[in-house]
């Protein structure tokens, strides 16, 4: 409390701007995870590495738009090549060689994909991967890991990261609605198994195989902190798809471009049917992309019988804009490099190091997990591999360390313990040093 009492006096402007803006939108906010109390940070402006708020406040920012930006803010190539085109054409509705531009390093980069589509998010990228896998094998039902999120669509939402008082036994887990206004039937096609635990798959599959269009999963989780596959879950995943003929999707929306250039697929050497992305490809602009194997892409509906799409329907007026693909062809091609790649590996091992002399010196019950440019504190010294595991994570510690990074100048990560930290390719070895010295002083003062 003592976190936020200093964070509410640092913040003045925020706080009156969030009684401001709870007249307009509901919560303040334009997306309901971006509400927490007292009141979000809000900002005036960001550059580089640093997010700048209504206060006047820099902070060092590693929580990078829920890890959208790892390109960092403002890269000096994205808003040349974007206001280039914005000179252009800001919509074009018409297939233009943009597409390919953007297409192209996606399909080099993962073996998975081999054709395409464009969207506007990771909700409307995994939400059509389902449709297109339901339409495929002609089933209707997904397996999905109990804790996990994958977009704001309905079924995306049961059990996203259920109360364990509503949740029922791990091995036979009740289907929880996590938003009023899902319908009834939703959560009837949602069949839920555990991250890390392929045996609850299989069970599923024995059960209702010849019901079931896909295995849903992140190849790491997370929307768990960040929580990696252990050994040979994710191939037995695909083993099991093949075994079935189930669709396996992927939902890379955060690992994507983040744990390698060619995401969890490539990083853990498994290749799903399809993928789904969004964020890190776009740099920071609205875009998301699914993609996969051909025979199952081209069951997208080429045109329509009678008014009824002859394969799996996808539309959208803003798919594929121009802005978005400048920015994602810029970005994987132009800034995410592999020597991009290595650096901020090497400069995430580096938080990672620095976390955890801190916390061997203070003798903190916390654990740091990293992959690439991807790294997470967790204050439990249990190990996490399934949502189960959670509730041994210290909540309530975890926010008195998130607000006291803030009044240190550091946005860690996402607001949530749930979140994980970014090194873009804009942060330095002294911007690392800077955050490892502003946990060092908060942990003399948590331990
Ligand atoms: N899938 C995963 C794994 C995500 O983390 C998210 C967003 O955080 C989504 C899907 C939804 O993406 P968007 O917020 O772009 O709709």
């Amino acid at each position: 409390s003592r976190e936020y009492d200093r964070y509410r006096e640092r913040t003045p402007n925020s706080a009156a701007m969030a009684d401001d803006l709870r007249e307009l939108v509901p919560a303040g906010v334009c997306s309901t995870f971006r509400a927490y109390d007292p009141y979000p940070v809000h900002a005036d402006r960001a550059a580089g590495a640093s997010l700048y708020d209504v206060d006047g406040n820099e902070y060092l920012d590693f929580a990078l738009n829920n890890g959208t930006q790892l390109v960092g803010h403002t890269h000096p190539k994205l808003s040349a090549g974007v206001i280039e085109q914005i000179d252009r054409g800001t919509l074009y509705t018409r297939p233009n060689e943009l597409i390919e531009f953007a297409a192209e390093p996606l399909i080099d980069r993962w073996d998975a994909i081999e054709r395409v589509r464009f969207t506007n998010s990771g909700t409307e990228s995994v939400m059509h991967a389902t449709r297109l896998a339901r339409a495929y094998t002609g089933r209707e039902k997904i397996i999905r890991m109990e804790g996990a999120y994958h977009g704001a669509h309905d079924p995306a939402l049961v059990s996203k990261m259920p109360p364990l008082e509503r949740a029922g036994p791990a091995s036979d887990p009740c289907r929880v609605a996590e938003s009023q206004g899902i319908p009834d039937s939703v959560p009837d096609d949602v069949l839920l198994a555990q991250y890390n635990d392929a045996e609850s798959v299989e069970r599923l599959l024995r059960e209702h195989g010849r019901e079931v269009a896909a295995i849903l999963v992140e190849p790491a989780c997370l929307n768990l902190g960040l929580v990696e596959p252990v050994d040979g879950y994710l191939e037995r995943l695909r083993t099991l798809a093949d075994e079935y003929n189930v669709v396996l999707i992927f939902d890379e929306v955060k690992t994507g471009v983040k744990l390698a250039p060619g995401g969890g697929a490539e990083y853990y050497g498994v290749q799903p049917d399809l993928v789904a992305l969004a964020k890190a490809i776009g740099g920071g602009y609205p875009v998301g992309a699914f993609g996969g194997r051909r025979e199952i892409m081209d069951r997208i509906a080429a045109d329509l019988d009678e008014g009824v799409a002859t394969g799996a329907a996808h539309y959208g007026t803003y798919n594929g804009n121009p802005l978005a693909l400048r920015a994602v062809g810029i970005t994987l091609r132009d800034v995410l490099t592999d020597e991009a790649y290595d650096r901020v590996t090497d400069l995430a091992d580096r938080l990672a190091a620095g976390y955890r002399d801190v916390i061997e010196d203070e003798g903190l019950e916390a654990q740091v997990t990293g992959v690439g440019s991807q790294g997470m504190v967790y204050f439990t010294e249990e190990p996490i591999r399934t949502f189960r595991d959670w509730a041994a994570v210290d909540e309530p510690f975890h926010e008195a360390y998130w607000f006291g990074m803030l009044n240190r100048g550091v946005i860690p990560h996402p607001h949530d313990a749930s979140q994980q930290w970014t090194i873009s390719v804009q942060h330095t070895a002294d911007e690392i040093d800077a955050h490892v010295d502003a946990f060092a002083d908060l942990a003399t003062h948590l331990a």
